[in-house]
């Protein structure tokens, strides 16, 4: 069981969550991720971009209001000193190393991937001790277990990938024997470590695939990730307020509304799972008693057509053209060989026929170096104008029609399109490619919620089918 940054947002939730696992705990063995209490992730980055900068005070203001913050929390659900004691000494161990990583920063003002990694895996690694102690008073024996313990990867900082067979040796020998007793083991979620013990982290929002990381090394039968909405839904509630929930959607279904941003699940999260087909459950920590979505390898079918509508808000759409381009062979390979070694993903891919203009969108932090890395690849075809531009639009966003079939489903692209026109959208690159489950199309950042309701009406996904 995962609980995300809102499920452990304080004293409440935390009490709310942990009680899900107790009840759980007393049937089956359960094990649990949960991330860093909500906002602490991003104020602990934050404070490393000051300390950077050489300012010595954010840092230390934010471990002290860190230190409240976790320390109320713990106050609120552990009652008496004795116990509260050693998570106490703990969270202090934890905000010393706080302290030394942002001091270290702002003395040197530098940042590395690894100190970043550091700093931002702190949240978790204050949240899990509260957890297992607040467990113990429900009486389900918890026991706070580090991922990096655990969860073994390679040394891509900031985004670092599981080694699958290590990581299944290290999580049985060391989480097997807790959950044969009847021990519940709390994982921080977002980190692990590379063979050689240097912290690393999996990508921002990056606990969900802790989750099915750990949920498929240790064979589990399903892993239910907690949040605060009730499943996958139609679209991001925030942005449409009339989505509804999915029951049950495939693997691959889900899994392309994470890739296009639904930010309910981390675009990885489906991976661990596939070879074993493992559900995967979403659930509110919220409203326990609502079933949520279903994730199965294949779905409900619902006889092809449109499930779902996503969106990716920051991100920007790179062009690399000119007529020079036509017949010249390697300029596709060398653009993607360029976003490859940045490790740089590509969201989505277009090209004119003629051959001159590639566009393609990755993310806006990624996007300058993105830029830079390209004008210096083909610096000598810009000085010959083989390359006439290599330019950015940081104001789009991709839109993303996924369901199962689509392809098999004749209209679907007509009626998307056609329901954009009236509304007046304007779409500036379009991808269908051989997908069968997505149509995605870019439009300006400012038409996002517009396209979003006009195509959500269209395909009837609201609450009255409306
Ligand atoms: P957690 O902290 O539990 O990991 P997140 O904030 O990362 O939670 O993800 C949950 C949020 O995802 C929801 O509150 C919702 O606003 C957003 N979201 C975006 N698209 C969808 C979708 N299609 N279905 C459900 N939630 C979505
Ligand atoms: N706390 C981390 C983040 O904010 C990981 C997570 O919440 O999934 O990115
Ligand atoms: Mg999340």
């Amino acid at each position: 069981m995962k609980f995300g940054g809102t499920s452990v947002g304080d004293a409440t939730c935390i009490r709310r969550s942990a009680q899900i696992v107790a009840d759980a705990a007393r049937k089956h063995p359960v094990a649990a991720v949960v991330s860093a209490m909500s906002g602490v992730t991003n104020r602990l980055i934050d404070a490393a971009h000051y300390a950077k900068r050489g300012d010595r005070g954010a840092g230390k203001s934010l471990t002290g209001s860190l230190r409240k913050q976790h320390f109320d929390a713990l106050a609120t659900l552990i009652q008496g000193e004795p116990k509260q004691a050693p998570v106490q000494s703990r969270i202090e161990e934890i905000l010393s190393e706080a302290t030394r990583l942002y001091e270290g920063t702002a003395l040197l003002q530098e940042l590395t991937p690894r100190t970043l990694d550091a700093i931002s895996s702190l949240g978790e690694r204050l949240c899990a001790p509260i957890f297992a102690a607040t467990l113990n008073e429900l009486g389900v024996q918890g026991s706070a277990i580090e991922a990096t313990d655990v969860i073994v990867t390679d040394s891509f900082h900031g985004g670092a990938e599981p080694l699958t067979s290590e990581t299944r040796q290290k999580s049985q020998m060391k989480l097997g024997p807790l959950l044969k007793e009847g021990i519940v083991p709390v994982v921080t979620g977002f980190i692990g470590a590379t063979a050689d013990g240097a912290l690393t982290t999996l990508g921002r929002g990056g606990s969900d695939y802790s989750a099915t990381i750990l949920g498929a090394a240790l064979d589990a039968e399903e892993i239910i990730i907690w949040t605060d909405v009730e499943g996958v839904l139609t679209a991001d509630p925030r942005l449409v307020s009339d989505a509804r929930t999915i029951p049950e959607i495939s693997y691959r279904e889900a899994a392309e509304l994470a890739y296009f941003g639904a930010k309910v699940l981390h675009p990885k999260t489906l991976r661990p799972v596939l070879p074993a087909g493992i559900p995967v459950w979403i659930r509110n920590s919220f409203a326990p008693e609502k079933l949520g979505t279903k994730i199965t390898p294949k779905g409900r079918s619902i006889g092809g057509g449109v499930k779902a509508l996503t969106a990716i808000r920051d991100v920007a759409l790179i062009s690399v053209g000119g007529p020079g381009i036509v017949g010249v062979t390697d300029v596709v390979g060398r653009t993607f060989s360029t976003t490859a070694e940045l490790r740089a993903e590509v969201l989505l891919i277009s090209q004119s026929s003629s051959q001159n203009d590639i566009c393609f969108i990755v993310a806006k932090a990624h996007a300058p170096t993105t830029l830079e890395a390209l004008r210096k690849e083909f610096a000598q075809d810009l000085a010959h104008e083989v390359v006439e531009h290599i330019t950015m639009d940081p104001e789009i966003a991709i839109v993303a029609v996924v369901g199962e079939n689509m392809r098999g489903t004749p209209g679907v692209a007509g009626r998307t399109f056609h329901c954009l026109g009236q509304e007046g959208v304007n779409i500036i690159a379009i991808a269908q490619g051989s997908s069968e489950t997505n149509i995605s199309f870019v439009v300006s950042d400012k038409a996002v919620k517009q396209a979003l309701l006009a195509a959500h009406r269209e395909f009837g996904l609201g609450v009255d089918g409306s």
